[in-house]
């Protein structure tokens, strides 16, 4: 199967406007942010039938995006458990949208805290054990859940934590973000995560930036080798989904998109 190419709903953004919009840009798919203000879980249900025959015009199926801030490993656990509802509840809006791949963000407040270091190994199990709730949830509705990997420097959100959390809840897979993979490590990072998650991998994102922060700039914009990327994926075989998440327009987007199926078909 050749490689689908998409492009993510802007949720401040009308979400009927916004697919119709990614369908006329000549992409493969839509990512539906589930996400508030526009793409909140009830504006989406209230849109249900229209979002459905929308999705229906393109030629290959639509995958589901939550925002990165889902706390899943809070050590408030009232707050943990209510974000575990809110993540069955975006599960329960792609279930509605006939959508079977929704993703998460690795992230947890406390981990972003260097002085909450001595908690680390405490948040990373939180984020297991309701992430194994959720994937078990989203199972049970024939939904794959993916994991996306966070934009940070620091050691403690980086590739050896996220594979501590995908090897330890079954049925997890992988979505790779090209731009934080290269934020974490440089092009090396994004090698690593490339090569040691190549059987789980379910889908990507791409987008460009310096090294320094997580800019989602046009391919060329930043510091990124995007030949070197697609190099890659052509000797994995990646044969699933690739979004643009380029974030300066949807031209720009598009314009990436084209640019970066050249440096797949060179070899
Ligand atoms: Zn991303």
């Amino acid at each position: 199967m050749p490689i689908k190419f998409g492009l993510l709903t802007n949720p401040a953004n009308n979400i009927l406007e916004e697919i119709k919009l990614i369908k006329k840009l000549g992409f493969d798919y839509v990512e539906i942010g589930i996400e508030p203000p526009c793409g909140a879980p009830e504006i989406i249900l209230r849109n249900r039938q229209e979002i459905i025959a929308l999705i229906r015009k393109f030629n290959s199926c639509p995958v589901a995006h939550t925002p990165w801030w889902i706390d899943l490993g809070s050590n408030y656990p009232q707050v943990r458990k209510a974000w575990i509802e809110e993540a069955k509840r975006s599960i329960d809006v792609s279930k509605a949208l006939n959508i079977d791949k929704i993703n998460f963000h690795f992230y947890s407040l406390g981990l972003t805290r260097l002085y909450l270091k001595s908690y680390q190994l405490e948040i990373l199990n939180n984020i297991i054990t309701s992430l194994k709730e959720v994937v078990n949830y989203a199972t049970s509705k024939e939904i794959t859940v993916i994991y996306e990997n966070a934009d940070v420097k620091r050691e403690i959100l980086g590739i050896k934590e996220y594979k501590f959390v995908v090897d330890s809840v079954p049925k997890l897979k992988v979505h790779l973000d090209v731009g934080h993979a290269f934020v974490e490590n440089g092009l090396k990072g994004i090698r690593d995560y490339l090569f040691t998650f190549r059987n789980k991998l379910e889908h990507i994102h791409i987008h460009d930036n310096q090294g320094e922060e997580d800019e989602h700039l046009p391919l060329g914009e930043g510091k990124i080798n995007f030949e070197q990327v697609a190099k890659w994926l052509n000797q994995i075989n990646y044969d699933k989904t690739i979004t643009f998440e380029v974030f300066t327009s949807k031209k720009d987007a598009r314009n990436s998109m084209l640019k970066f199926k050249e440096y797949l078909k060179k070899i």
